[in-house]
């Protein structure tokens, strides 16, 4: 039984939950290989015709849990491969090829409608969750950041931002560590509908059982023109290279501190020395 999801499919919705919310939907590898379990079924469902992903708790996701000890019963080694183990840069590298840039790609691409209802705080790998979905709809409370580079990183590692929010605004949020309202996500185009609180659950349901009495395979060929034309605009390529530099990010941090993110604003305290 999955610890970190919930999963369930009534009328052509499969209904993901992240469920962990004493830890603010914190991503630690466990939850992260749980909910892909979770969008695969949905994907091999026949009765799932839409996907909902949806967070208990005040807050969506507070992004990576980055505690010492977050990953310490991850089978994440033995997923990769033990034949193909490595250290150091390399073997983080393939780690986050997986659970970050691999997964979202993944969930991006499965040939059915998906719906993210995000609510709080959604903060740097907490938008990885939500960009692959294909609408989202937002509380009034929704507040997203991704607030890496004080860490030592150029941005998280799918690089939705540009696209997304547009390049002055994705500059401004990483350059600053801000965050953006709901209603301003609304406006840049990133969120389909800001609702109140507490009519995000049947908001982001409604629309999902609308969508759930369209054709499927006409609704595939709707994603996939969508998405085709972005990748055509060059997104996949550039979600791609974008990872290798969030990559350049680690190992900068790892040979100024040892570490593979800056902690306690080394980063500025150096940069005013
Ligand atoms: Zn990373």
């Amino acid at each position: 039984m999955p610890e970190f999801i919930l999963y369930d499919v009534a009328d052509g919705v499969a209904t993901i939950t992240l469920n962990r919310p004493d830890r603010r939907n914190a991503q630690n590898e466990a939850l992260l290989d749980e909910l892909n379990d979770a969008w695969e079924r949905a994907a091999a469902d026949d009765d799932a015709r839409v996907i909902l992903l949806n967070a208990n708790g005040p807050h969506f996701s507070a992004g990576h849990d980055t505690s010492p000890d977050a990953n310490k019963d991850s089978k994440t080694i033995a997923r990769i491969g033990a034949g193909i183990k490595q250290s150091g840069t390399m073997e983080l590298y393939s780690r986050e090829a997986r659970h970050f840039l691999g997964f979202s790609r993944r969930w991006r691409d499965i040939p059915k409608p998906s719906i993210a209802a995000v609510q709080g705080a959604c903060i740097a790998g907490g938008l990885m969750l939500a960009w692959p979905c294909d609408l989202i709809v937002a509380a009034d409370n929704a507040r997203f950041s991704d607030p890496v580079v004080l860490m030592g990183i150029g941005g998280v590692e799918y690089h939705g931002h540009t696209w997304e929010l547009g390049a002055r605004k994705a500059k401004e949020i990483l350059f600053m560590a801000s965050s953006i309202t709901a209603e301003e996500a609304r406006e840049l185009g990133m969120v389909n509908r800001v609702v109140p609180v507490d009519e995000l659950q049947n908001t982001a349901r409604e629309m999902a059982l609308r969508i759930a009495g369209m054709p499927p395979h006409a609704l595939a060929m709707a994603k996939r023109v969508v998405n085709q034309t972005l990748d055509i605009q060059g997104q996949y390529a550039a979600i791609q290279a974008c990872f290798d530099i969030h990559q350049l990010g680690h190992a900068s941090a790892y040979v100024q501190s040892g570490k593979f993110v800056l902690t306690d604003h080394q980063g500025i305290k150096k940069a005013a020395t």
